[in-house]
């Protein structure tokens, strides 16, 4: 079965055609700068070179036309479209069959996450009406945290408040946390029971996962919460926002924008957001950057106990995302400062790169180390297979 997944984010949309069971991916691309002058699309078939085409592209829309043009050439059948939704929100706490309906919901509960679910709207709405005869199937990255229990995900504030205006923790990479459980549970045969989940990209969460249960996430309300990330500055005192306006005399707007792009480890390292730049600074003596990288590292093993509290234990811990994945510095830092609860790395396999599982953990660790190459794409893809053949 060939799937189509896409996933639209504020200003791109990064598409990927794959068969399902053999994995195989026919095609990928991505449109970058969606609304912004300067927009292009870049794009790749197995075996093939990228090409790379300036096109003009106003909003998603127009994106996803130019997208299903290309894979309407390539000649291969889709047989489902799968659609990454980055918030479900309250309304959508598994993956759903596309409709009028369920459209709707993307849009109903879009105030969570405004500059992604109104666009993410947009184009499951085209590809419906583009192409009514293939089934579109919605995944919410927030689904997977939905059976947090309510100890986790409920904020001590007021009830009617809360139950007003929805407020709770949703998460966010919840289709990633979902497939580093699931090839995980594959690579372990089974043996694996308390997980603790770190996707570490330029966005960045933990998940505690206990037999394939999601048990607590890092990210809240939004994905602003928990680490110290590529431009967002993870949890704060929440004071702080109100002591920034009523002091610092910035609008909401300004302190929405801060904390959102100007912060983490953008604003630490004082360099930039690319933890390669941060690590190749820090290496030069820049103790601005090694600041930054033994913050990361010392909130990333403060927030994996949180998540060990989740669990009342652990038995693995899986790296996952562009800086867990690739990142050995950052892996090795982060163990060091978890070496006190038996965890303890190898530091050739560490150093080893590869796009497969690979098992780092040192021979007397009593914590399985795991490096998880994640791919949500294939995730997506095999719940638009479940659903159709439902
Ligand atoms: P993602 O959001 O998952 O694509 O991850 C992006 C982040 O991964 C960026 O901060 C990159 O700097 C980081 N990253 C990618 N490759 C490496 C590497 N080899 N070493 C350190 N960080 C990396």
């Amino acid at each position: 079965m060939n799937v189509l997944v896409i996933n639209a984010g504020s200003s791109s949309l990064k598409y990927q055609l794959l068969n399902v069971e053999t994995r195989e991916v026919y095609a990928k691309g991505n449109c970058e700068r969606i609304g912004i002058d300067g927009s292009f699309i870049g794009h790749e078939e197995m075996g093939g070179e990228k090409h790379r085409t300036v096109v003009e592209l106003p909003n998603h829309k127009v994106a996803a036309e130019h997208v299903l043009d290309i894979l309407t050439d390539l000649d291969v059948p889709i047989d489902g479209i799968g659609h990454r939704v980055v918030q479900g929100g309250w309304l959508i706490t598994e993956s759903v069959p596309v409709t009028e309906e369920s459209i709707g919901w993307v849009r109903e509960v879009a105030p969570l996450a405004p500059l992604h679910n109104y666009g993410e709207a947009d184009v499951i709405e085209y590809c419906l009406q583009r192409m009514p005869d293939v089934m579109g199937v919605i995944v919410p990255d927030t689904a997977f945290h939905s059976m947090i229990p309510e100890r986790a995900w409920r904020y001590a504030l007021p009830r009617d408040v809360v139950d007003k205006l929805k407020i709770r923790k949703y998460g966010a990479h919840g289709t990633s946390h979902r497939y580093i459980w699931r090839a995980s549970n594959e690579f372990l045969k089974g043996d694996i029971h308390k997980l603790v989940s770190c996707h570490l990209g330029s966005g960045a969460s933990l998940c505690a996962i206990q037999d394939g249960r999601d048990m607590d996430t890092t990210m809240g309300l939004t994905p602003l919460d928990g680490l110290i990330m590529g431009t967002r500055c993870g949890s704060i005192d929440p004071a702080t926002v109100c002591y920034l306006q009523r002091e610092g005399g910035y609008t909401v707007d300004e302190v929405d924008t801060m904390m959102n792009k100007q912060s983490g480890m953008l604003a630490l390292s004082g360099l930039s957001s690319d933890s390669r730049d941060i690590e190749q600074a820090a290496d030069d003596g820049d103790e601005n950057c090694q600041l930054a990288l033994d913050m990361f590292a010392y909130r990333t093993a403060q927030l994996v106990m949180e998540m060990c509290q989740a669990l009342e234990g652990i038995d693995t811990l899986a790296f996952s995302a562009g800086i867990g994945e690739n990142s050995a510095t950052m892996r090795a830092k982060i163990a060091e400062k978890l070496a006190w609860m038996g965890l303890a790395i190898d530091p050739e396999k560490n150093a080893v790169r590869s796009d497969d599982v690979r098992d780092i953990s040192a021979p007397d660790s009593k914590i399985r180390v795991l490096v998880v190459p994640t791919d949500e794409e294939y995730m997506i893809a095999l719940d638009v297979k479940q659903i159709l053949g439902k």
